[in-house]
């Protein structure tokens, strides 16, 4: 199927409160703007420098999330114009978004993502040290970062009873954190950001309000993922 085709499938199967980022990474900016073209506006990559190309050379009305593992040198690049971070998992990478949106004169919105898979690959913070960081008095001193939420990849696997699993564990974390920690000008959590290709449907039945789609939409990636 086309790009169109697959986007207006996806979008038609969604509920209205569920947001799709389309990722993009390793694709062609001509891919991309097909995508544009069919009237899509939020698009996901994995990598600062991909996505700091990309960004120049496409609509400036784009929002662009930054959803894969971000290093702290980094954050300077994105800083000006990255929509959402889904992938904050650490005090210090925090330290750095609120430092370089001062810079720029903007409030940067993140989620912090959270370790759920059984995996030994994936970046997060566990629900432990997550519920720990939104209490700290070094997040409360923060003026140029809002937590909005939540991100987490359930583990790759065929096991559909170990993700959903997985997906539940995160929107039970979800609810406890809206629950039990106070909004403030600076955590106002309403995204929840997980589903994948594979598993999307999954996540969207589990609660998840944001998925991040990219081989559904563009087909297969034609490299070796790390
Ligand atoms: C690549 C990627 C996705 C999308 O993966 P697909 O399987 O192509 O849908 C989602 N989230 C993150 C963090 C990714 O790196």
């Amino acid at each position: 199927m086309s790009i169109p085709g697959n986007l207006s499938k996806i979008t038609s199967s969604l509920p209205a409160s569920v947001k799709l980022i389309v990722v993009t990474k390793t694709h062609p900016v001509e891919m991309i703007k097909e995508a544009y073209s069919a009237g899509h506006r939020m698009f996901g990559e994995n990598k600062v420098q991909e996505l700091v190309q990309k960004e120049k050379l496409l609509p400036k009305d784009i929002q662009w999330h930054l959803i894969g593992h971000l290093q702290s040198n980094k954050v300077k690049e994105v800083a000006p114009f990255v929509n959402l971070i889904h992938s904050i998992d650490s005090m210090k990478l925090l330290k750095e978004v609120d430092k370089q949106g001062e810079k720029c004169k903007r409030v940067i919105d993140c989620l912090l993502q959270i370790y759920i898979a059984s995996e030994e690959s994936k970046f997060g913070l566990d629900f432990q040290e997550a519920y720990a960081l939104l209490q700290s008095e070094e997040f409360k001193a923060l003026y140029n970062v809002r937590i909005v939420g939540l991100m987490g990849m359930a583990t790759n696997t065929d096991d559909s009873i170990q993700v959903r699993k997985e997906f539940k564990s995160l929107k039970v974390f979800f609810e406890k954190i809206k629950k039990e920690i106070l909004p403030s000008p600076n955590f106002q959590p309403t995204i929840l950001s997980m589903g994948m290709s594979s598993d999307y449907q999954m996540a969207v039945e589990e609660g998840s309000t944001m998925i991040r789609v990219g081989s559904a939409i563009f087909g297969n990636r034609s490299y070796l993922e790390g």
